[in-house]
């Protein structure tokens, strides 16, 4: 099957010394393209090696929820000084997490906003990451409310964007009601292994919905194994268990579904850089 992986940090240190077997084994997988998003400054720096590294290899400058209380204004000038280089094909990953709340609320909402607002500056779409505690919605509710506020949709983003996916749900997780709404602001769904665990089974009625250009798959390796994967470290490579699931809930096959993946991966990610 061809494959993408649209998001997969392969700029974690567990991959340290690791990158030109997991890479390799990944392309003699079927993956023909990988973004490699940051989450903070260090790690936004990595993903630029990283498609150093590999030229076919996208990077995505930004700051996960989790680090919204730890950056500094000379570190966020930092990505922002790195967001119009061609490696970098999006901004995050940002958004919010009301599950873990490793930073408080009040600081994920203004580095959301901070993201979003780089995001149009550079017509590169944002990758949110939307989690909220099993059960409940109050990340996903938020979320909309602050795309809407930042005025997604409207004219200043079709402006920058044109028909492209202003932003990518990363690692989809929510109701099918939130998942028609980000759909309906013309936004790109991504699917990981969370998928496969408990509490997330509205997933399966969302895969069906997400129109075939928005539609992309990812491993957020390190984390999310999907069944069959190893537990201790996922990799880009098994991002073919969650295709073949998402082929399954689309009643395709996962031949005719590959090539759909790669062409919705590169009208949300155009770069002129890719080579492969
Ligand atoms: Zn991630």
């Amino acid at each position: 099957m061809r494959l993408i992986d649209s998001h997969c940090h392969l700029n974690a240190d567990r991959f340290d010394g690791d990158h030109d077997r997991v890479v390799g084994a990944a392309h003699l997988a079927g993956v023909e393209r990988i973004l490699v998003p940051g989450w903070n400054v260090a790690s936004s720096e990595r993903a630029l090696a990283c498609a150093d590294r590999f030229g076919w290899l996208d990077a995505a400058v930004g700051i996960h929820p989790h680090d919204a209380a730890k950056v500094d204004a000379a570190g966020w000038a930092r990505i922002v000084a790195w967001a119009p280089d061609p490696r970098v094909v999006a901004i995050g990953e940002t958004g919010l997490d009301y599950d873990r709340v490793f930073s408080p609320i009040e600081d994920q909402l203004i580095n959301l906003r901070l993201n979003l607002v780089l995001a149009l500056e550079t017509g590169k779409p944002a990758i949110l990451h939307c989690r909220s505690a099993v059960g409940r919605r109050d990340a996903q509710d938020a979320l909309l409310g602050e795309l809407r506020a930042a005025g997604v949709g409207g004219p200043g983003w079709v402006a920058a964007f044109g028909q492209r996916p202003p932003a990518v749900i990363h690692s989809f997780s929510g109701p099918l009601d939130y998942a028609r709404e980000v759909i309906d602001l013309g936004l790109a769904i991504s699917f990981s292994g969370l998928v496969f665990r408990a509490g997330e089974e509205a997933s399966a009625g969302v895969a069906a919905l997400v129109p075939e250009d928005r539609l992309l798959v990812e491993t957020d390796s390190p984390f999310l194994a999907p069944p069959g994967a190893p537990r201790s470290r996922n990799e880009p490579e098994w991002v073919r268990v969650t295709g073949e699931w998402l082929g399954d809930h689309r009643g395709t096959t996962p031949e005719a579904l590959g090539p759909t993946l790669i062409a919705a991966y590169d009208r949300t990610f155009p770069t002129p850089r890719r080579t492969m």
